[in-house]
């Protein structure tokens, strides 16, 4: 909804991943015999061999550094859910319906005829109230309106002072709390207003010009000197924001306050007046994650002027609601937002921003249309079978390690036990039966919409925490891992064609979709997950042992990567990569096992000439095709913990099946001597 910027630091309780991020303007090619290269000899180079026609077929598409599966599967889901919403839009369905509400929102959202007519006036219920502000406690009353978790716990700094996520406390796996967070700036970092350098000096400058052509737009009396002081504002708030690499660390965020507390530590904003508008009167306790910001603005709310925070608020409720407010509004929002901030050449097409906001506010409601038409109920069962031969082929590699000392092993098999791993889309569906949609009020739909999420949200503070509850859409290609609880989930929209074809070849299903879960599954047990136990809990299961043995023995890892030079003076940094590498190779091994597994002791058919051992690996090796420039490959060799596709491909060396499948022997470039192949998993 209200979210305007990429989340550019993810909150350390769960890692998105895969996000849809490339915008690749070809059609997807379908992956057939013709994407390989027949002509190379899969132990010279596997990559080539199963991606080498591919390669030569395709480019990159225009304005962009790289196009791969990711990009080409984004492409697709997009193309799905643009038709779905679009026919939910003519559908002109039951008025209630679940069509009618996205049709409706979409439709309305791309009213700009009706927008324009209505200008500014749906904002002035909200004008009003700021303009009763008088005092503080009338002031801290109206700030507790605009605490909300719109931004969902994946978006670094929340739009309004203070976000809210609502999840179990980070040692209490029982109950749900409420975990609040930093806000309120209206540039995405808290440098953005410390930096002194001239650069940043100039950023500042061109935001307070923002500031005041937005001013200017509501009509407010001398927008210059308004905008003056809410910048200034805005840099004492960021000089309480906790340093970047605090705000990423979770045991800095695990602050547990009483409700008392507040009024203790953080004196200035009236918290009673705070909470009871936020809808947390009867809220004892509390996360606090960042406790200077809490600190340093209820002090600026006793200390600042009532002026000063009534034209920033007033600033901030245009910014929030700049996409369904007149075109003059959001031309100034992009101004700086697109193109000051992100470079970008031009406004988005209004009907990509209509699909945006309507995926926003009724995610779960297109979610369904979605999984209706692309994700079957069988295509869940299949995909649910998978996971179950991946979790079993867990348990067997963990209770095997070398490296893991036996009190270790014990833990890990027991968040094992625990791990939940989610597909598709959820058992039950959010019921959007109590929000109203209606076909021609932009405004009105997202401010009920937000409106709605924030109450559904509150009122998780009086259930039991649910495990299982989806953290990302169906109709987003990705998975998301909750450390905490311990679950992960893997959207509809990501387990299809490349990765996983509910009709088609089961080795090419294990070795794509299979190979990509069980990398995933890898972080709740290596360094990432290692902090949070079976529950969800923050705490320590490893040893100093531990770590140090799986360094030895990630050690031959490391080499073997450092010796892949794609530049001749640009080589792979074996380090920097190591943790992703382990997961490579642990999705792999554990994904082979599984595949094994599924077979029950059958041997599988032969299919265009491939048996399943070698299409199992083939669509291991096609899912890492990928097309860069080379400014773009060399800026990932020098920052990306994630290795170029070509040599997460090879991860195959290190694999026994491979050389058996292939026939690859001595004498193959990719060959390695069996001491050679890297065992961590
Ligand atoms: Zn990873």
């Amino acid at each position: 909804m209200g979210a305007r910027f990429q989340p550019k630091r993810l909150m350390t309780t769960l890692i998105l991943v895969a996000l849809s991020v490339a915008v690749a303007r070809t059609a997807p090619k379908n992956p057939t015999a013709d994407d390989m290269d027949n002509s190379i000899k899969p132990g010279d180079d596997f990559y080539r061999y199963a991606n080498g026609g591919w390669l030569k077929a395709n480019t990159i598409p225009g304005g962009q550094s790289t196009y791969d599966t990711r990009a080409m599967l984004a492409e697709k889901t997009r193309q799905q859910v643009r038709e779905l919403i679009e026919s939910a839009a003519s559908a002109h369905a039951a008025k209630g319906s679940v069509v009618q509400k996205v049709g409706d929102y979409y439709t309305g959202f791309l009213d700009q005829g009706g927008i324009e007519a209505k200008g500014l006036s749906p904002l002035a219920d909200e004008m009003v109230r700021i303009a009763a502000i008088t005092d503080k406690t009338s002031l801290s009353a109206y700030l507790g309106t605009t605490l909300n978790g719109e931004v969902e716990g994946l978006t670094a700094n929340a739009d309004h002072v203070f976000g809210i996520w609502i999840n179990q406390g980070f040692e209490d796996s029982d109950h749900n709390l409420p975990h609040i967070w930093q806000g309120g700036l209206g540039m995405p970092d808290r440098d953005d207003y410390l930096d002194s350098s001239p650069k940043m000096a100039g950023l500042r400058n061109q935001y307070q010009a923002h500031i005041e052509a937005a001013l200017r737009l509501t009509g407010a009396a001398e927008p210059e000197n308004k905008a003056a002081r809410i910048l200034s504002l805005e840099i004492r708030i960021a000089q309480a924001f906790a340093p970047d690499s605090d705000a990423a660390d979770v045991f800095k965020q695990n602050n547990p306050w009483k409700r008392a507390d507040f009024d203790t530590k953080a004196p200035g904003l009236d918290w009673d007046a705070y909470f009871q508008s936020a809808g947390l009167a009867e809220q004892r306790d509390f996360i606090v994650w960042q406790p200077s910001a809490v600190i340093g603005v209820s002090a600026l709310v006793r200390g600042e002027s009532i002026d000063v925070w009534k034209d920033y608020l007033r600033f901030h409720l245009l910014e929030h609601y700049a996409s369904v407010l007149p075109k003059a509004v959001a031309a100034e929002h992009f101004a700086f937002y697109g193109t000051i901030l992100s470079a970008a050449q031009q406004m988005p097409d209004r009907s990509q921003e209509a699909l945006a906001s309507t995926n926003g506010a009724l995610g779960e409601a297109v979610g369904q249309l979605y999984t209706q038409r692309y994700f079957p109920a069988e295509a869940k069962v299949r995909a649910k079978a998978m996971v179950n031969d991946l979790i079993t082929a867990y348990r067997g590699r963990i209770s095997r390690l070398t490296w893991m000392s036996p009190r270790t092993k014990q833990k890990a098999l027991a968040k094992l036990s625990a791990l939940q791993v989610m597909v598709g889309y959820p058992d039950v569906w959010i019921d959007y039966s109590s929000l109203d949609v209606a076909r021609g009020d932009a405004f009105g739909n997202m401010r009920r919409a937000e409106a709605f999420n924030r109450l559904r949200n509150l009122a998780k503070l009086k259930q039991p925490v649910d495990p299982i509850e989806w953290p990302i859409n169906p109709q987003v290609p990705g998975a998301v891992i909750m450390f905490s609880p311990n679950a992960e989930f893997f959207s509809a929209a990501i387990l299809q064609s490349p990765y996983f074809d509910s009709e088609g070849d089961s080795a090419s299903n294990y070795g794509s979709a299979g190979a990509a879960m069980a990398h995933e599954i890898s972080h709740s047990f290596d360094e990432l997950g290692n902090i949070y136990d079976a529950q969800g809990r923050l705490g320590n299961w490893w040893t100093a042992e531990d770590r140090a043995r799986l360094g030895e023995a990630a050690e031959k890892l490391v080499e073997q990567f450092n010796r892949y030079c794609p530049f001749l003076d640009l080589c792979i940094n074996g380090k920097q990569v190591l943790s992703e590498n382990i997961a490579d190779l642990a999705g792999l091994l554990v994904a082979h096992d599984a595949y094994v597994l599924s077979l029950k002791g059958n041997s599988d058919v032969v299919i265009g000439g491939l048996s399943g051992e070698q299409r199992f690996f083939l669509a291991f090796a096609k899912r890492w095709r990928k097309l860069q420039t080379e400014t773009a490959l060399r800026q990932q060799l020098k920052t990306d913990m994630h290795s170029p596709g070509e040599y997460r491909s090879d991860t195959v060396r290190n694999v026994d099946g491979w050389y058996e499948s292939y026939k690859v022997a001595p004498g193959d470039k990719l060959y390695l001597k069996p001491k050679d192949r890297v065992r961590i998993w």
